[in-house]
């Protein structure tokens, strides 16, 4: 591995040695600063302002050093944030020393995304890690818009692509009551997921007001009848691979 590799440097928001919920296995996770996205229903608010007064830019060696105490005991490297994708040199010098060192090059390498990237930033990451787990709000523009502060555009490109890679790991849908949850919505959606990958692993994360910010509580939350109705639209759509948390 190059030194130049291991000095270059990025805010990280923090790390966990240890979850079995953030991808296959037990992995270590890695909360890169800075989205954006600036989503109504985000659960990790500190992380969105790409420059937070007082946090210090670390390096990549300082972090592949945290990962190798613990590489004994992983199954792999899950990469989150934020958006992972706002620091790309530090994020492809991460995942760059995680393939090459010795203690690391077994574990498997995870990105979790908004998908708000551009191709070209994609192609060079596909070749480094093993899959993506991304986040899509919802197809319609507008209404993404009113969820995160952004279009979607980039969001489908990536699907898209990382589908045709094989790298789309998993899809994770947000659905908020009355904003995104309607059968004919979700029917829709599936029906786009499947046409991407006919395989397609889908999580449903059920939006919950807790650790979310004021201007999110007016939003309802999602209930057990709901989840019900969630697994039967999206299975009478096809979606076979499906979790609903
Ligand atoms: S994309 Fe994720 S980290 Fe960014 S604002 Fe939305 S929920 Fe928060």
């Amino acid at each position: 591995m190059r030194e130049s590799t291991v000095q270059v440097k990025g805010l990280v928001a923090g790390t966990v040695p240890f979850s079995a919920v953030d991808g296959t296995g037990s992995r270590y996770v890695i909360f890169l600063q800075g989205c954006g996205f600036d989503c109504l229903t985000c659960h990790n608010p500190g992380t969105i302002p790409s420059q937070p007064r007082g946090m210090r830019q670390v390096s990549v060696g300082s972090v592949l050093d945290r990962v190798i105490e613990s590489a004994p005991f992983l199954t792999g490297v899950t990469i989150t944030g934020g958006e992972p994708t706002m620091q790309p040199e530090f994020l492809e010098a991460l995942l760059v020393a995680l393939a090459e060192h010795p203690a690391t090059a077994h574990l498997t390498r995870l990105l979790d995304s908004n998908g708000d990237a551009p191709a070209e930033l994609w192609d060079q990451l596909i070749p480094l890690i093993d899959g993506v787990m991304l986040d899509v709000k919802v197809l319609d523009p507008e209404r993404h818009f009113v969820l995160t502060g952004r279009g979607n555009r980039r969001v489908l490109a990536s699907a898209s692509r990382l589908a045709a890679k094989g790298v789309l790991h998993e899809v994770r849908l947000m659905l908020v009551p009355g904003i995104n949850d309607a059968d004919g919505e979700l029917t829709r959606t599936a029906h786009w997921l499947l046409s991407l990958d006919p395989q397609v692993r889908v999580r449903v994360n059920a939006y919950r007001r807790h650790g979310t910010r004021a201007c999110a509580r007016h939003l309802l939350e999602v209930t057990d009848a709901d989840r019900v109705r969630y697994r039967e639209v999206l299975t009478a759509a096809g979606l076979r691979n499906l979790t609903i948390g």
